[in-house]
């Protein structure tokens, strides 16, 4: 399974790295309403960084769960910014779950990777559902599709409801007020704007989807 995956996992950083591209400025022009303006910038660095991470990882021969530790290794180092460590240690973490579950079945392991990736984020970052960061978008992503995954539903009809969830989070958080990160200062400024680490998260996850699930 996990030699078979490695050119899932690249093909699926690849997608990733080349929907940030197209999102840079958009990303940027989120961040720059309450933050520093960076956050295009720097999701495009560490994607294209963990992109080239597993494409040389799967070339050397290894596995699918070696390329996503290594794409994670990456991300955090060469993105720059609280962004690219959360995103870095997410996909470590993502890693380490597919490898603890290689025989069960698509849903379970996407879901318990997922999961992991999130736990990680809140376990670094500190961030609970609320406080405008990418949690809040990333969390209700992760709950779909462990629901689905539980109730037996296809891989295609969970990961497209779970983005539906998470999408409306995203936009949700314009209503809020940051209570975590550079955004905090200037919170009232950012009334009116969705979090741009849960608008980023929402199409990482929705470009991984669309090479992930047939
Ligand atoms: P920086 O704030 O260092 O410039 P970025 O601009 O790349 O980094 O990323 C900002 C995004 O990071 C925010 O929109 C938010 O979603 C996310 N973020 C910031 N702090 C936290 C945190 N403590 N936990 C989770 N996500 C966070
Ligand atoms: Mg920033
Ligand atoms: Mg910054």
């Amino acid at each position: 399974v996990d030699a078979a995956e490695a050119p899932v996992v690249v093909a699926a950083l690849g997608r990733v790295a080349a929907v940030l591209r197209d999102l840079e400025e958009e990303l940027g022009r989120l961040d720059a309403v309450a933050g520093d303006g960076d956050h295009g910038r720097g999701m495009l660095r560490g994607a294209s960084a963990a992109a080239e991470a597993a494409s040389t990882a799967a070339e050397a021969g290894h596995g699918a769960v070696a390329c996503l530790r290594e794409a994670g290794r990456a991300w955090a180092d060469r993105a720059g910014g609280t962004s690219g460590v959360l995103w870095g240690a997410g996909i470590g973490a993502a890693a380490h779950a597919l490898a603890a579950r290689p025989a069960a079945d698509p849903a379970t392991r996407a879901a318990a990777a997922v999961r992991a990736g999130v736990a990680a984020v809140v376990a670094l970052g500190g961030a609970t559902v609320g406080d405008k960061t990418m949690v809040d978008a990333a969390e209700p992503f992760a709950a779909a599709l462990e629901r689905a995954a539980a109730g037996g539903e296809p891989s295609a009809a969970a990961w497209d409801a779970a983005l539906v969830d998470a999408r409306a989070a995203a936009q949700a958080t314009a209503d809020l007020r940051p209570r975590l990160g550079r955004a905090r200062p200037l919170a009232e400024r950012s009334v009116g704007t969705p979090d741009p680490g849960a608008v980023s998260f929402v199409e990482i996850l929705a470009a991984v989807r669309s090479v992930v699930v047939p």
